[in-house]
């Protein structure tokens, strides 16, 4: 059992029962044992630690909520909530690697693809023999993903794909692309896109502040002929991409409280040993004024996810609801990393704290899967009915 405490203000603990205390362990002691020691150097390197996956994949951070028939843990939305709290405690660029496989590349097949993709691809992503990337952004499209240019023709028992994405995380090592793109009539559809294609390519994206221990590049189609046996068959227009995204928010909303328990459990761990005028500088009012003040919206947030995720056990979470607690959790993760920063005077600016790697993450956390701004209009519709997107 590890030593660390996590912040739980409000005893959530006797919320979760015995099977999600354990899951939540093992995440935690992996964490511990095999991410902490070597997430600094790898993100100062700017390279994703790839000796990661099979560990990952053994604890079924891939696809937690897959059926075991397919190769997934078949667990429920409350321990994919806690396993991506406890691996964002870690690193947002790693849990990026655990959402984008399991939210946005396994849920996709599960949800809408034949028998047989289902059968070839999902027990492979599981157990991490394969790895995927989700491309829907694209250089002039990203908050309005259904502006895509991307498009494929038909071409026999083939289709010719053409286009590009941008900002897409695992694309340059990915084994296979979920893409979205459109087809001969102009809807959406997902395809299935593999490594080594003739004319698929996946430049690296390089010069990142943000999310450096996570690869992020372009997908590049010059012309790739696709059998048609990849298209996922079970979802044409947005609902495909967007559905997708829900998923992969919800994970975020855990995810990012993760990072903000670590930024917080650091700054109060400096601020009791660190003295300054003979004293530590918890004792200073402005200092407990940020704690207090931390540890208070980190509960709030914690309340949010473990209400959304018996919603989501229910089936009964809504679009908007997981918006929302994306948006808040993100939101509340930044500032209490800024915030904590602080505490730690010129200490917080460096790699012996994990305070300023986890604020630099975050700030690519509070653009993906829809800006901040974006959540806010996603509320603002649902309260008001207007749309005030465009
Ligand atoms: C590190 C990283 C990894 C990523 N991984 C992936 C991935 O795996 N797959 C993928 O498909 N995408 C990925 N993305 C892309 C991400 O989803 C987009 O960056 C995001 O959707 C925003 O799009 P944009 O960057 O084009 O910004 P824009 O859409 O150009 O927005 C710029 C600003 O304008 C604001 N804005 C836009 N529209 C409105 C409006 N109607 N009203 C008010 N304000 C508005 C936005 O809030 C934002 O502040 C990733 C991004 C990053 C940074």
């Amino acid at each position: 059992m590890s030593q660390y405490k996590a912040p739980d203000y409000y005893l959530l603990d006797e919320l979760i029962g015995e099977e999600h205390r354990l899951i939540r362990d093992s995440v935690r002691q992996w964490v511990n044992r095999e991410l902490l020691p070597i997430i600094e150097e790898y993100a100062q390197r700017a390279e994703f630690p790839r000796q990661l996956l099979p560990g990952m994949a053994q604890l079924g951070l891939f696809g937690p909520t897959i059926p075991e028939e397919y190769g997934g843990a078949g667990l429920d939305y409350l321990a994919y909530g806690i396993m991506m709290q406890e691996l964002e405690r870690g690193d947002s660029g790693i849990r990026s690697t655990a959402s984008v496989q399991g939210s946005l590349v396994m849920y996709p097949i599960y949800a809408f693809g034949s028998e047989e993709q289902k059968r070839n691809y999902l027990p492979r992503l599981a157990n991490g023999e394969l790895i995927g990337c989700f491309g829907l952004t694209e250089p002039d499209h990203g908050s309005n993903p259904a502006g895509m240019i991307s498009r494929f023709e038909d071409d026999g028992d083939h289709v010719v794909l053409n286009g590009a994405k941008m900002w897409i995380s695992n694309a340059p090592f990915a084994d296979i692309a979920i893409v979205w793109a459109k087809n001969p009539e102009g809807k959406v559809q997902g395809i299935i896109v593999e490594r080594g294609m003739e004319g698929f390519s996946t430049p690296e994206t390089h010069n990142k502040w943000s999310l450096r221990a996570s690869a992020t590049g372009e997908l590049v189609f010059d012309n790739v002929r696709v059998p048609k046996s990849h298209i996922l068959p079970g979802v044409t227009g947005m609902r495909g991409p967007l559905s997708c995204l829900n998923q992969a928010r919800y994970g975020i909303a855990w995810g990012a409280l993760g990072a903000a328990m670590d930024c917080y459990d650091t700054a109060l761990r400096y601020a009791r040993e660190r003295e300054q005028f003979g004293k530590p500088i918890a004792g200073f009012q402005l200092q407990q004024k940020k704690l207090a003040e931390m540890i208070t919206e980190i509960t709030k947030g914690q309340l949010l996810v473990w209400r959304l995720a018996t919603l989501k056990n229910e089936d009964r979470a809504t679009p908007a609801q997981i918006s929302m607690a994306k948006r808040n959790s993100v939101a509340t993760a930044l500032h209490v990393a800024r915030e904590a920063r602080q505490v730690l005077g010129g200490m917080g600016i460096t790699g012996e704290y994990p305070i300023m790697r986890h604020m630099m993450n975050l700030e690519s956390v509070v653009t993906y899967e829809g800006t901040h701004d974006i959540h806010l209009l996603i509320t603002g519709m649902d309260v008001t009915g207007i749309n005030a997107f465009s």
